[in-house]
């Protein structure tokens, strides 16, 4: 949904360690994130030695909505 992996990717394995939701594979050419699973929370960045990881963000709407919904299945769980 928010962050995806470019064809900057050396397949360190860096990134899969950083995500908290497991959103993030090794694939055939490079590392990908799953659409579904991401929450936009940029750890994975953080740790990419060649800045492959962008955010594909378009508004900041949708980044809240995003956090809303975690925090919403979140109390659900029972906090
Ligand atoms: S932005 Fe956060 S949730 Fe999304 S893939 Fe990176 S570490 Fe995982
Ligand atoms: S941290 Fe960067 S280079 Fe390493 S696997 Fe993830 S996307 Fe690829």
């Amino acid at each position: 949904m928010f962050h995806t992996i470019t064809d900057e990717c050396i397949r360190c394995d860096a990134c899969p360690r950083e995500c908290p939701v497991g959103a993030i594979a090794s694939g055939p050419r490079k590392y990908v994130i799953r659409d579904d699973a991401c929450l936009d929370c940029g750890a994975c960045v953080e740790v990419c030695p060649t800045d492959a990881i962008v955010s594909n963000a378009r508004t900041r709407d949708e980044i809240t909505d995003a956090w809303g919904q975690i925090e919403i299945q979140h109390i659900q769980a029972g906090g």
